[in-house]
């Protein structure tokens, strides 16, 4: 089978690989969806020869990008409960490996393993950019049938971390939340929001972003070219600033925007990977009570909650999907993608 390798400096290629085959525990998936996500950039773009700097172990030798991956099962190892996986069912990929069996990964959380080095579909392991992969049992989600593949493939990384964000900060309906970025996660997140009955203040530099987050529900949109975002916030909120605040964008003004713009009290949220961010201690955070935290993406239990969610609420996930491409187009979609000015990008198999 092909699949897609992120070679560095903005290249990828098309790689040939064997078709995989289940071993103990294992599933091989027909791959329906596999999406796109802001993260692929940080691999996209990285310097040729240059390894991952995120803390992960390094894989051996080239590895299939992509970690939304959505399809259904298409052969099962030996070892797999019947339970855990029959041929032809519908599913997501909760896209991490930890050792199984400690207090993280039995909680659904195996991307937190301390006891092993985690593998990450997608970025040290094989992903969902090819027509089948190879995963562990206990990593499928199911997917309803009343879920797109699409639908699926975005929940399985960036609509789930916007919904594990909003799911920590305990959004409810008494809150105005300010959403810095209005890329994938925070568009999702402006969605999701919204459904949760928030008032949404969406931030973004992109004024057709800005656009796309009031159809998904943001009730006023801030672009920090044109104004001082802090102060635009406040003026949104009687003076005080916002119940809470996320950054998606991982650019260090925004993050300290958010801070700023928290009424006393008030919690900010980081997703955004990557980068750093200067915090004045005492008139930022302790003089006003604030809450920093940080969280990465969602366990395999919140992936399956966050699918109810949306299939509950009617929510239209697809709609984040401005683009479809097959995998042969897989050059043209991230040179696309990685303009940051489009919405978000799928590959169909
Ligand atoms: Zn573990
Ligand atoms: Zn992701």
């Amino acid at each position: 089978m092909r699949g897609v390798v992120f070679t560095g400096d903005r290249e990828l290629e098309i790689m040939s690989f064997p078709d995989p085959t289940p071993g103990f525990g294992e599933v091989v998936l027909e791959m329906k969806a596999s999406g796109m996500c802001g993260s692929d950039l940080k691999q996209y773009r990285r310097p040729r020869g240059v390894r991952q700097n995120n803390g992960l172990a390094t894989a051996e030798g080239p590895v299939i990008a992509g970690h939304e991956p959505c399809g259904v099962v298409a052969a099962i190892g030996p070892g797999v409960d019947p339970r855990q996986a029959r041929v032809g069912q519908r599913v997501m990929v909760h896209h991490y490996q930890g050792c199984t069996s400690c207090n993280h990964c039995r909680t659904g959380w195996q991307q937190l393993c301390q006891k092993t080095s985690v593998k990450v579909y997608g970025n040290n392991a094989h992903g969902g950019h090819a027509p089948y992969m190879c995963v562990p049992a206990n990593t499928l989600v199911p997917l309803h049938e009343g879920l797109s593949f699409k639908a699926g493939a975005a929940i399985s990384c960036g609509t789930g971390t916007a919904w594990g964000a909003l799911r920590r900060m305990n959004v409810s309906g008494n809150d105005t939340i300010a959403i810095f970025g209005q890329g994938p996660v925070g568009l999702s997140a402006t969605q999701l929001a919204a459904a949760m009955g928030a008032r949404v203040i969406a931030l973004d530099i992109s004024p057709q972003r800005l656009e796309r987050a009031r159809q998904f529900g943001a009730a006023e949109t801030i672009n920090p070219s044109n104004v001082e975002p802090v102060a635009a916030i406040r003026e949104l909120t009687h003076g005080l600033g916002a119940d809470l605040t996320l950054d998606t964008s991982s650019s260090p003004q925004a993050r300290i925007q958010a801070i700023r713009a928290l009424k006393v009290w008030g919690t900010c949220c980081f997703v955004g990977e990557g980068g750093e961010v200067t915090i004045d201690v005492s008139p930022d955070m302790l003089r006003r009570q604030a809450t920093v935290i940080g969280s990465w993406t969602f366990s395999s239990v919140g992936q399956e909650e966050c699918a109810q969610f949306i299939l509950d609420r009617g929510i239209t996930v697809d709609d984040l999907f401005t683009e479809t491409w097959r995998l042969d187009q897989a050059e043209e979609a991230y040179r696309l993608f990685d303009t940051q000015t489009s919405g978000k990008g799928v590959f169909l198999l």
